[in-house]
């Protein structure tokens, strides 16, 4: 069983994994596997230009002709499932975090697709499916946040997958830019995120942007490639996007996970939303994206202090016309990649 272990003095989390996925001689991903895994709590179905169909399996219903779909993970970081006894009782620690649950979006039936290569329809789909399924998450009891996390590799010959963890609490990381966004709130009287929307538009480290969002690589950076994709205007409710809106973020994305995929090879992915369950906690909110295996990995993760070899500008420019070139692809119909 998987755990969730909070630091003794500080605040950190630390997961310490046990679940191992199960070798299996089919992939559980592809269409026609559906003996292999869990009914799905949510499908959806593109049909042509026809409306877009959700529907949800049973033991004794499935749904064969799906596009999207929604598993919960075999081989779950989290469980909801009744915690061992603790080995040591940490007594100045009222409790620790704890479990949780996790599932994962399949965004496309096809095997060996990465989720840059896919087409505009299909990302706004899996934006749509990660909003439905966070939302559906945040009523649960004992979830605290929803977390979003896509990992890509270019050798990697699996089926794509988003992670969708919803956890017992607010992630450190989270929490940590939260605290920041409130102290520049309170200091600028004006929304931090929406400034630097504002003040990196146009400006050297912008990927690209269009009426509702921007794209653009950090100022500092903390590892070589990073990428921010936000809205230019303050939105803090990611879970009440407009299906234009939709449509629109999922255009940018992939144009800046192409641009990723391109040039740091390998990249993931997160989204910075606020609590559905804190309604203290509002901010403006983004995707993140970072490139990469970043040989400085020690130093930034036991010192706190990113270490990048060239200036972000110059990275941006490099990225940007990237960025741009797959925006104008997905524009023109999307030859490249695969519906
Ligand atoms: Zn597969
Ligand atoms: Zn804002």
């Amino acid at each position: 069983m998987s755990e969730l272990r909070r630091d003794y003095l500080e605040d950190h989390v630390t997961l310490v994994a046990r679940a191992r996925a199960q070798p299996r001689e089919r992939c559980p991903y592809c269409r026609g596997s559906e003996d292999l895994v869990a009914p799905a709590p949510m499908v959806f179905r593109m049909k042509g230009d026809g409306p877009l169909t959700r529907l949800k399996e049973s033991e004794d219903e499935r749904v064969s002709d799906w596009d999207l779909k929604v598993l919960p993970y075999d081989s779950p970081l989290l469980t909801d499932e009744p915690q061992s006894p603790r080995e040591l009782a940490v007594p100045f620690r009222r409790s620790d975090p704890g479990s949780g649950v996790h599932y994962v979006i399949v965004p496309t039936p096809e095997h060996g697709v990465a989720l840059s290569q896919v087409g505009l329809d299909r990302m706004s789909l899996v934006v749509l499916a990660i909003q439905e399924l966070g939302k559906e998450l945040y009523q649960r009891r004992g979830v605290n946040y929803v977390a979003v996390y896509y990992e890509e590799r270019r050798d990697f010959e699996g089926h794509s997958l988003v992670h969708v963890l919803g956890l017992p609490e607010v992630p450190p990381a989270v929490e940590r830019e939260y605290d920041a966004y409130r102290r520049y709130l309170k200091e600028l009287g004006t929304c931090p995120l929406c400034a630097i929307a504002d003040t990196e538009r146009s400006g050297p480290r912008e990927l690209l942007s269009d009426e509702e969002y921007i794209s653009l690589f950090p100022w500092a950076p903390t590892s070589p490639y990073e990428a921010w994709v936000l809205p230019r205007s303050h939105r803090n409710r990611f879970y009440r996007l407009t299906m234009p809106s939709i449509t629109s973020l999922a255009g940018i994305l992939l144009s800046t996970m192409r641009a990723m995929a391109q040039a740091a090879r390998d990249y993931y992915m997160v989204f910075y939303t606020g609590s559905l369950k804190r309604s203290s906690m509002n901010f403006h909110w983004s995707a993140r994206l970072y490139g990469g295996t970043d040989p400085f990995q020690g130093a930034s993760l036991g010192y706190g202090i990113s270490v990048v070899s060239e200036p972000p500008e110059d990275r941006a420019r490099a990225l940007a016309k990237h960025a741009r070139r797959a925006l104008a692809e997905i524009l023109m119909g999307d030859r490249g990649g695969s519906a």
